[in-house]
């Protein structure tokens, strides 16, 4: 597993100074730090994130007299049988929502990884309480009505584990081969990420054409001047990606390299992920500014191959808003 640090280096400041004017005085103010780092113990529920860590299963813990079967395995004694003791037993990995699990798109930067993604409770099967995890979708973007209260999901295991509840999450089972819902212990790489159905898009008219002509052209113009705009610039600084843009009057590239955006009419053999767009107008509406890309893609009028790419979306909504800006500036 590559190391990793309990606090990312992007959130470590650097060592500097710099002036800041407080009630009509100027001081000088200086990053500085504190050490608050400690440890804990998972106490009684170890052994619980212990088999998913190492061992790829789902305790709960049994009563030895109601036979109540609860999940994670929080009571070492029945508070309903006068204290009988549990057992730990191992439960199923399907099992059905039992609520409709509420969307985070816009998570906080110790989360924004993993956006959006859903949380809501499972009741997996042997189990009779439910219990919290998060729910991804491999078809794109998580989108709300793709998992609802009563969807058959199934628990798919990070392919890097440390006993932490997120290395498990659920997937509905209608995204799953045969072999795959039976299969224990299955993990993310096995799942195929790749296999998206794309909306198909209807042929296109001459009008459709022109549309997606005149919308191509103004797209081109409103990057070649978010390329020029320092400030613009900031919001895709550090990041690369190119993206298969496809809309009803035709196909073209999204390219995004360290500050640079460009737009240019050609099909990209190997895009990092693809956009299909029905109306060319969706996204260029969300790139001058006059409406978001991330609510388009909520509102299922732009359809994005990969989930986390989400991420992107919010990239370039950030552009939009950039640019307005320092013309207002
Ligand atoms: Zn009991």
């Amino acid at each position: 597993m590559a190391e990793r640090k309990i606090i990312p280096d992007e959130y470590i400041p650097n060592v500097e100074t710099k002036m800041v004017t407080i009630e009509g005085k100027d001081y000088l103010m200086a990053n500085d730090t504190m050490f608050t780092f400690y440890q804990r113990t998972k106490g009684e529920f170890s052994p619980f994130f212990k088999a998913i860590r190492d061992e790829k299963r789902i305790l709960g813990c049994k009563c030895s007299q109601c036979g109540l079967v609860r999940i994670p395995p929080f009571l070492t004694h029945c508070p309903d049988c006068d204290f009988a003791p549990t057992e730990l037993v191992e439960v199923g990995q399907v099992g059905r929502m039992n609520t409709t699990p509420p969307i985070t798109y816009f998570a906080t930067s110790m989360f924004l990884h993993m956006a959006p993604y859903g949380r809501g409770r499972v009741i997996l099967s042997g189990a009779d309480t439910a219990m919290s995890v998060n729910v991804y979708t491999t078809t794109g973007i998580l989108v709300p009505g793709l998992i609802k209260k009563g969807t058959e999901v199934k628990v798919v295991f990070r392919d890097e584990r440390i006993g932490e509840m997120t290395d498990i999450f659920c997937i509905p089972t209608s995204e799953l081969t045969p072999e795959q819902i039976v299969k224990d212990g299955l993990q993310e790489s096995e799942l195929d990420w790749q296999a998206k159905v794309e909306p198909e898009i209807p042929s296109a008219s001459d009008e459709d054409v022109a549309i997606y002509k005149d919308s191509l052209r103004e797209m081109q113009a409103l990057a070649a001047e978010m390329s020029r705009s320092e400030s613009a610039r900031k919001a895709i600084e550090g990041w690369k990606r190119d993206i298969a843009v496809k809309t009803k009057g035709g196909e073209f590239a999204m390219l995004i390299d360290n500050g640079d955006f460009r737009i240019e009419e050609r099909k990209l053999e190997s895009p990092d992920f693809v956009m299909v767009c029905e109306d060319p107008r969706t996204l260029l509406d969300g790139l001058a500014y006059r409406g978001a890309i991330t609510d388009s893609v909520i509102m299922k009028k732009l359809w994005i191959s990969k989930n986390f790419e989400f991420n992107t979306i919010f990239k370039l909504d950030r552009l939009a808003r950039f640019l307005v800006r320092s013309k207002k500036a």
